[in-house]
């Protein structure tokens, strides 16, 4: 089930992308020890007393030319009254009310979002005075914030979670396999759209399901039941939006949080750019089963060398998705285009496959005896037991003696001996290590 989004708007300086460190700080921390995942985040995953959500920093949206200040902080307001649960409007009491904010609580307002006020550098919280006047903009009492002293962060969540939508269910049953394609403007996603159900033997249902979002496309191929995510919404919205890149990053973003098997397509003609890099990270941090589909294969100047370097070059690009299977395929002419659904199917099992706890202990047993936990000033780690707590993705946790003795690169051994054992192909497999009581 999508989690829901909160997005963080205001004016360039106002201090969103301190509070968005903030906010996903140690799971950041976490996620750039990977090699290959983008340091140049706008969103990511967070979680507040149990509820979790994803956060998004709009300020990545730049516009260039006159007025640009305007023009930029409109756009993430846009951009966050369609997208968005709960919006994050951060003004700055140093500066007061400007006409920017004036002009973005209009627009806020209008839109009748759920909007939380946040006035950033209050650095002395006994200086309340300078946030009164907030009041003005309409959206009742302003949290006063800092974000360079952490101060008021726990209370501007509070108020966030507390306006967040309960998760709704989106209508499909649960053996729907949901499927999200992604990738920049004309890279082919409307055509393979087109492709797949132009096939044989796809039954395109005329009824769009009962979800709220008319825009998915159900279908039926040879008994299993698969709905193509937001592609139409996509198409229909024009290349002037997409263009910007956060903006296309961000409409991703929502289609994979629906999704349980994500299409990164990538253009075969061009090559890999670093924008497929941002979209494919948020699907493995989403915890989504991926494929990468190489389009546009037919043009490509091709002999018996090209598909194996064309691998390698994905497996260089992207280190920390090796588990996502590569299909090769043209949209236009459909050739080998009869392979995809056959794998989407088989990702969609591995990312939803139970393994039984024995058989999880065995398999890490083993690799302990053949390759034990190094030690550390005398004190070695144990691993009482595994087993696996949640599927969609599979997610290990690893009851040791300290969890603070588990390093990066052991815990990197044992997923890649639960995946020769277990398969998994196509989707993350998530580890935790917990201290056994
Ligand atoms: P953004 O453009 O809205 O993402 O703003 P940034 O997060 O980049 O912050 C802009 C500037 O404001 C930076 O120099 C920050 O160090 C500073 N800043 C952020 N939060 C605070 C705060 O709580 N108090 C003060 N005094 N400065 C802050
Ligand atoms: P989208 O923006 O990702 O939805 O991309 P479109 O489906 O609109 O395709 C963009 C352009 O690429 C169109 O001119 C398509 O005809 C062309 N195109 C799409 N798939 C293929 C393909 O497999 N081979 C070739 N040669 N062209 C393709």
């Amino acid at each position: 089930m999508a989690r829901p989004v909160i997005a963080i708007v205001g004016r360039p300086n106002v201090g969103k992308s301190t509070i968005f460190n903030r906010v996903v700080g140690d799971r950041l921390a976490i996620v750039e020890d990977k090699p290959g995942v983008t340091r140049d985040r706008l969103y990511s995953p967070g979680e507040w007393n149990g509820k979790a959500f994803s956060i998004v920093d709009t300020g990545g949206i730049e516009i260039d030319g006159e007025d640009e200040i305007m023009k930029s902080v409109r756009m993430q307001a846009e951009l966050a009254i369609e997208e968005a649960d709960v919006i994050i409007f951060m003004c700055d009491a140093k500066t007061g009310i400007t006409h920017a904010d004036e002009e973005v609580a209009q627009m806020l307002f209008r839109s009748r979002k759920p909007v939380v006020l946040a006035v950033n550098k209050v650095d002395n919280l006994n200086r309340m005075d300078e946030v009164y006047e907030f009041y003005g903009l309409g959206f009742g009492q302003p949290i006063a914030i800092s974000g360079s002293h952490g101060l008021g962060i726990g209370d501007l969540l509070d108020a966030a979670i507390e306006k967040l939508p309960e998760l709704e269910d989106d209508g499909y049953d649960d053996d729907v396999i949901r499927v999200a394609l992604i990738g920049r403007p004309n890279v082919g996603k409307s055509s393979l759209v087109n492709a797949i159900l132009g096939e044989e033997r796809v039954i395109v249902s005329d009824v769009a399901g009962t979800t709220r979002d008319a825009i998915d496309t159900p279908f039926e191929k040879d008994g299993q039941r698969y709905v193509l995510i937001d592609t139409a919404g996509m198409r229909k919205r024009g290349k002037v939006y997409e263009s910007t890149e956060k903006y296309s990053v961000m409409r991703a973003m929502k289609a994979i949080e629906r999704a349980d098997v994500v299409l990164v397509l990538i253009n075969g003609e061009e090559g890999i750019i670093e924008q497929d890099k941002h979209i494919a990270g948020y699907a493995h941090e989403a915890g989504k089963a991926s494929i990468f589909v190489i389009n546009k294969w037919d043009v490509v100047d091709k002999d018996d060398k090209t598909m194996q370097a064309f691998t390698q070059n994905i497996r260089d690009h992207f280190l920390f998705m090796t588990y996502a299977p590569i299909v090769f395929l043209s949209a236009k002419t459909k050739q080998r285009l009869h392979k995809l659904l056959p794998v989407v199917n088989h990702v969609s099992e591995q990312h939803a496959m139970r393994i039984q706890t024995h058989l999880l202990n065995d398999v890490v047993s083993d690799a302990v005896a053949y390759n034990p936990p190094p030690t550390d000033k005398g004190k070695r780690l144990k691993i009482n037991y595994v087993t696996q707590v949640a599927t969609k993705p599979p997610t290990i946790v690893i009851f040791v003696n300290n969890p603070e003795m588990m390093h990066f690169s052991y815990e990197r051994y044992l997923e890649n001996k639960i995946r020769a054992a277990f398969d998994f192909e196509g989707t993350p497999v998530r580890l935790f290590t917990r201290r056994k009581s």
